[in-house]
């Protein structure tokens, strides 16, 4: 478990095109595509907050 942090950290600088990144922190992990928000799970869930949605699904 612990060495593939080493792995993680050779990959990202092959983000870039084609890859899903959030737009919002960048991250690619748990992107959401669904709304066309690109957006990180963590991020929707604070931009949903701020759009005055409480909760989601
Ligand atoms: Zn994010």
């Amino acid at each position: 478990m612990m060495s593939t942090k080493k792995e993680r950290g050779k990959q990202r600088k092959k983000m870039g095109k084609g890859s899903r990144t959030c737009t919002r922190c960048g991250t690619h992990r748990a992107i959401i595509r669904s709304y066309g928000l690109n957006m990180c799970r963590r991020c929707f869930r604070e931009t949903a907050v701020k759009l005055g949605f409480r909760k989601y699904s």
